[in-house]
């Protein structure tokens, strides 16, 4: 059933409690913490308007960080306040502690329009065990709940999930922000009744990850396209050589029975039949974890599907790239998750930009949508400049995967019924 989302409330004069996804990465700069992309806050600036507009006095609550329950000075929000009140124009008021007497004043003088930003929630350990008390104090400082923070619905927190119980329980409403409200649309609906064919695209590093996600989608989808190192542990399931590619022996049955299961069921299931391999070599210096790092030399194209004993496969050959490309561009729906090859090296990144293009040119010239499942393939399609010209990006990394997987999130269930 459809979740109630925020344009369908009447929030005038009301306290909404708004939890977004405000975990920014943030670097220290002359002793200060700096923001170092603000993608995440201006992702919430519809639903804040919407609510400016309908009279809402807000409250915004957040996570940042790992504190695990105590007060760190590094993962404080403050800075987030002052770039927010930058982004939307106007005042945000920053207070330091998310539940509490001093709290709970701040919010009774706001008035209809006002932004008051809380404390990090994870300063409490109480967020991350859903702590009821926890729960019900964070609820006490609202009439409305409103969750606009898709990346954190996986995880069911006292501010994701126990508040919406809280303020349902007694009658309040607990609706879907503007932006979650897009990724139910295109990760959900628009995936569950796609225009055909439906083309899926997986890279990545593992098939550990997305092994669930592969399962659902040979369900839904006419072809299966597998890049990334994960597609070593498919080509290990095929019997053939994988050389010093990163694989996962213990998930090659997994594999196997993935291949059957497309087979069944009719579905496209490729896996590269060239490669980019390069030569790995030691080297004298370490990394942060103090293991010695690894330099990829001589990289060059591999035209065999098997992969020679002293190389390691990083990207997809140019013959795959290219059959790839045509599947893509003839499809009407597309998924992508996950890098063609190590993309972060620009070595290697030719793959996951020619799968990019392809997609970009589905959704131009096709009229395909085309909605790419956050994490890696996110930063890739940034990387190349093309983020704008797809259909929909989602924001979440491990909530869209679980999403794809069919799972329920505890931040979405939580939400009321329309
Ligand atoms: P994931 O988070 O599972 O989507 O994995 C993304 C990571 O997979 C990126 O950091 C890539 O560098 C890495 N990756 C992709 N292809 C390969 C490969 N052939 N060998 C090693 N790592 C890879």
């Amino acid at each position: 059933m459809a979740k109630l989302t925020v344009s369908d409330l009447d929030v005038r004069g009301k306290r909404v409690f708004m939890r977004v996804d405000y975990n920014v990465p943030m670097e220290e700069k002359d002793g200060q913490m700096v923001i170092n992309d603000a993608t995440r806050i201006k992702e919430t600036l519809p639903t804040l308007r919407l609510l400016i507009d309908k009279g809402a006095k807000i409250i915004l609550a957040a996570h940042l960080g790992r504190p695990k329950g105590k007060r760190e000075s590094s993962m404080s929000l403050r800075p987030v306040a002052a770039q927010l009140s930058e982004l939307i124009g106007r005042r945000v008021d920053f207070i330091d502690d998310c539940i509490g007497e001093k709290v709970e004043q701040a919010v009774a003088a706001l008035e209809s329009g006002d932004i008051l930003l809380l404390e990090n929630v994870r300063f409490y350990n109480e967020e991350e065990a859903n702590d009821p008390v926890f729960a019900e104090k964070l609820a006490k400082l609202a009439d409305i709940y409103v969750n606009d923070a898709f990346g954190a619905a996986h995880r069911a927190h006292a501010s994701t999930e126990g508040i919406a119980r809280a303020i349902s329980k007694r009658g309040g409403k607990a609706a879907a922000g503007l932006l979650m409200e897009r990724e139910l649309k295109y990760l959900g609906e628009e995936l569950n009744n796609p225009a055909r064919p439906f083309v899926v695209i997986l890279g990545g590093a593992k098939v550990s990850d997305k092994i669930k996600v592969i399962d659902t989608l040979l369900d839904k989808a006419e072809t299966i396209l597998i890049g990334g190192a994960m597609a070593y542990t498919f080509k290990l399931a095929q019997g053939l050589k994988v050389g010093k590619s990163l694989v996962e022996p213990d998930m090659v049955d997994v594999a196997k029975a993935a291949l059957e299961k497309a087979k069944k069921r009719n579905v496209q299931f490729l896996i590269p039949t060239d490669n980019i391999v390069a030569t790995p070599v030691k080297t004298d210096k370490l990394n942060k974890k103090g293991k010695p790092v690894i330099d990829l030399t001589n990289p060059r194209t591999n035209s065999d599907p098997n992969i020679p004993d002293m190389e390691e496969g990083v990207d997809i050959g140019p013959a795959t790239a290219k059959k790839y490309a045509e599947v893509i561009k003839s499809a009407k729906t597309v998924l992508w998750n996950g890098p063609m090859g190590i993309f972060e090296d620009p070595r290697f990144s030719e793959g996951t930009i020619t799968v990019a293009r392809a997609v970009v040119e589905a959704t131009q010239n096709n009229g395909a949508k085309t909605i790419i499942g956050g994490g890696d393939s996110v930063k890739a399609l940034n990387k190349a400049k093309l983020g704008d010209k797809v259909t929909f990006m989602s924001t979440g990394g491990g909530a869209s995967l679980e999403f794809l997987e069919g799972a329920v999130l505890p931040g979405v269930a939580a939400l009321s019924e329309k």
